[in-house]
């Protein structure tokens, strides 16, 4: 579902207390932008360009790996300690030739930052946090054209929107059922992929819901990937290695 490459998704799933944070520890990322949305939870994140933050309930993070970065994931420590629920996506989005070896960044974004559409009467809102939603723009800056949004129905709100016919474009439903395009059904935990026939898309709330759609320009370019890498060629992976294992990635501690 190019220019996705990689939907790494936590249902909603119950962590005991822990001291000692669960997560990952320093690894490394080159030629994408890695997304993630927290649901519910809290993950706290550094990375060797110095940035970081605690990514909660309702924000984004939105990091561009470019040429190169180590970073860690974890469990924010109040979290971890006291225990709960966690519910996560993160998304690798896949960077065109031009932009894969650019410079790191990174953007966190808190949900009252995003572009916010309200539906009619009590039908629900969305969050917009990339793209463009019924002319609402979403913070994030992205290499790869993308359309992200959350949204939040009602139960019985029936909301349509429209998308660019050739990007790739899925949903995954967070919470709740709905119903798509008046025939196909899909329950919490289920992921809908479109083809790329028309613009329209109709969602049917039959529950109240939360909903992940997810959108994107494809990338028509040799594709390699290799672990924590999206290249071209096997040569610019196996570089991406030996350029990581010189330490050209700079430094983190776990
Ligand atoms: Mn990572």
């Amino acid at each position: 579902m190019s220019p996705f490459f990689l939907l790494d998704y936590n249902a909603e799933y119950y962590f005991p207390p822990r001291e000692k944070p669960r997560g990952i520890g320093a690894h490394p990322h080159r030629g994408l932008e890695t997304v993630t949305v927290a649901f519910q939870g809290k993950i706290a994140h550094r990375d060797s360009a110095g940035n970081g933050g605690v990514i909660a309930e309702g924000d984004v993070q939105w990091m561009t790996a470019g040429s190169g970065i180590l970073h860690n994931e974890f469990h924010e420590q109040e979290f971890s300690r006291n225990g709960g629920n966690m519910q996560m996506v993160q998304l690798w989005v896949n960077l065109r030739i031009a932009d894969k070896m650019s410079s790191p960044a990174y953007q966190g974004i808190e949900n009252q930052q995003m572009g916010k559409y309200k539906f009619d009467k009590t039908a629900g809102h969305a969050d917009i946090i990339s793209g463009t939603f019924k002319g609402v723009k979403g913070p994030a800056k992205s290499f790869t054209p993308v359309e992200l949004y959350v949204l939040s129905l009602q139960k019985e709100a029936v909301i349509d929107f429209t998308l660019p016919e050739h990007f790739n474009t899925g949903i995954l439903v967070v919470s709740g059922n709905i119903r798509v395009n008046g025939k196909t059904s899909a329950p919490v935990n289920h992921f809908v992929l479109f083809k790329n026939i028309g613009e329209l898309i109709s969602i049917e709330a039959l529950d109240n819901c939360k909903i992940l759609v997810m959108c994107g320009e494809p990338i028509d370019e040799p594709l390699a990937s290799g672990g924590p890498f999206l290249m071209n060629t096997r040569e610019e992976i196996q570089q991406a290695y030996d350029d990581y294992y010189n330490g050209k990635f700079g430094y983190l501690e776990d």
